[in-house]
């Protein structure tokens, strides 16, 4: 957090530095896929020298999911073309709004704008062979969407999980999960909220993300059931998409 001093903030510990939540997902023989264009989408691409992007899944419209949109245009020469995004019908409406000038660009334009095609999500849709499954969450009042990937499951921003959307969730392997801090958020679960989530989700392994300034990284994984940890930047692991 900027300004702050707290242990956290001030940690030796690398794994207490923490960008904005997004995942990049990297199919064998398949599509490469980013949840979320976070704020930090460049340096994250640097970091971990992400070279192919076939397609993009959003969450939600917030701004620290959405706001690395513009960086999409490297994508776009490496790819050589459009970069599809899919997102809900009000996420959609929302992205055109925050980036009209991607999507209702001027007629003349100095430098490069993304080369963007929305698609709306309407149930169950594919990237390639790559079957996607979105999970309607609740983000405080705010529909989103998590994202099922064969038996791995991305839910981030969630302070509470619909009826209808736990059957979509059975046989879950692999879950990341929110978990913002120890004291109850209006529209994020907290620590002990996403550990009870997860421990009916039933996943072979948890790991937390979207995480505050309040969760030391070491301390914390401690404390944590067995199969359940914080997850860090640059975190990588493989799971079974089908
Ligand atoms: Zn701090
Ligand atoms: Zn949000
Ligand atoms: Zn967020």
């Amino acid at each position: 957090m900027i300004g702050c001093t707290c242990d956290v903030c001030r940690s030796s510990d690398p794994h207490d530095r923490r960008l904005r939540p997004s995942i990049y997902l990297d199919v064998d023989n398949g599509p490469a896929i980013l949840v979320d264009t976070s704020t930090d989408l460049r340096q994250q691409a640097l970091a971990h020298d992400l070279r192919r992007l076939d397609a993009i899944v959003m969450t939600h419209n917030h701004a620290d999911h959405v706001m690395g949109l513009d960086e999409v245009r490297r994508f776009n020469v490496l790819m050589g073309g459009e970069i599809p995004l899919w997102a809900s019908a009000a996420t959609g409406r929302e992205l055109r709004r925050i980036f009209q000038y991607v999507f209702e660009p001027p007629q003349h334009v100095g430098g490069g704008i993304p080369q963007i095609s929305l698609r709306e999500i309407d149930g169950e849709f594919t990237v390639g062979a790559l079957a996607v499954r979105p999970v309607p969450l609740l983000h405080g009042r705010l529909p989103i969407l998590g994202f099922r990937f064969g038996t791995f499951a991305y839910l981030t921003d969630a302070s509470s999980i619909p009826a209808a959307s736990w059957p979509l969730l059975d046989g879950v392997d692999v879950l990341i999960i929110n978990a913002l801090r120890h004291r109850p958020h209006p529209t994020h679960f907290s620590l002990a909220e996403a550990v009870a989530v997860a421990e009916r989700i039933g996943a072979r392994q948890t790991w937390f993300t979207h995480i505050c300034h309040d969760l030391p990284h070491a301390a914390t994984n401690r404390a944590l059931p067995a199969g359940m940890a914080l997850a860090h930047d640059g975190l990588t692991f493989t799971v079974e998409v089908g």
